[in-house]
């Protein structure tokens, strides 16, 4: 990645609207003491996706907000675009580059509303802006910015800070952020496993009480047919010894009107 331009509007003491080029070779920035030389160096930080305002010379993040002088007010917003292009065979995997390679990242910050980053004029998220500088083995934190008092910081620094900076320089600071990003998705896919487990879990038990139910089903309605054909059956059999019964009760009377007609045709003779 080379950076090409750097454009800032009310940031810290560049309250008007300045642009610095950065041409092929060398750039130097000369000036008296107090003029903004460093201030340029942390708008690059800044741009980057520095958030601590500490290491922005700041108590709050808004202090990068020019404060205003005895003759000018202070201003609502700052913002910083740092203009860089892609070198070959570079890739900016989180955000799409014009045909021209070129990619300008903005900045923007407002009283009481925080920052706001764009790349190329999209909206895009800290955590893109903070990839694509981290893949191109740059970003706030990268050793090849030294501001004032770093120098003394790298001396001092404890091995685990100097294996950071390594890193950084190195460029596999961008891996270091996704491999966070990987055990993030990773825990969180675990955490899903962990809820499908007891989901099963209950299904399981939940299926068990309705196997019991639909077999107990079975049985009601397998015994509800035998029931059916069995009070059938005692029917059909009353129903045929009524028949017998009427039939027998149908003879004996038959018997007893023929045996009433020879009394009575007895009892005729008799008188006669
Ligand atoms: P030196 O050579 O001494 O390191 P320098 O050129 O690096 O100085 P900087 O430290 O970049 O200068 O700039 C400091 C100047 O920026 C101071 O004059 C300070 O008042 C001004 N400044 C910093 N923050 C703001 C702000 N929020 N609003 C207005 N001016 C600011």
């Amino acid at each position: 990645m080379q950076i090409k331009r750097l454009k800032l509007a009310g940031f810290k003491s560049f309250v008007d609207a300045t642009e610095l080029r950065i041409e092929p070779g060398l750039t130097g920035i000369v000036g008296p003491n107090g003029c903004g030389k460093s201030n340029l160096l942390e708008a690059i930080r800044w741009v980057m996706g520095e958030s601590s305002a500490k290491s922005m010379r700041g108590a709050g993040m808004e202090d990068v907000i020019f404060a205003g002088t005895a003759s000018r007010p202070q201003r609502d917003f700052a913002e910083v675009s740092l203009l860089t292009v892609q070198e070959q065979g570079e890739l900016f995997s989180t955000v799409e580059v014009g045909a021209d390679g070129e990619l300008e990242v903005t900045r923007r910050i407002e009283r009481g509303a925080g920052s706001a980053y764009r790349a190329n004029g999209k909206d895009v998220r800290a955590k893109d802006v903070s990839l694509i500088f981290a893949d191109a083995a740059t970003g706030p934190h990268s050793p090849a910015l030294v501001s004032q008092g770093r120098i003394a910081a790298v001396i001092a620094a404890r091995p685990q800070e100097r294996r950071a900076m390594l890193e950084e320089a190195a460029g596999i600071a961008g891996l270091h952020v996704r491999r966070k990003d990987a055990e993030q998705k990773l825990r969180a896919a675990e955490a899903n496993l962990a809820r499908l487990d007891e989901i099963l879990l209950d299904m399981d038990t939940r299926a068990n009480a309705l196997r019991r139910q639909a077999r107990a089903a079975e049985r009601y309605i397998r015994l509800s047919d035998q029931i059916r054909v069995a009070e059938a059956r005692t029917l059909f059999a009353r129903w045929r010894e009524a028949n017998v019964s009427a039939e027998a009760a149908r003879a004996e009377a038959r018997q007893a009107e023929a045996a009433v007609a020879a009394a009575q045709a007895a009892q005729l003779a008799a008188g006669a």
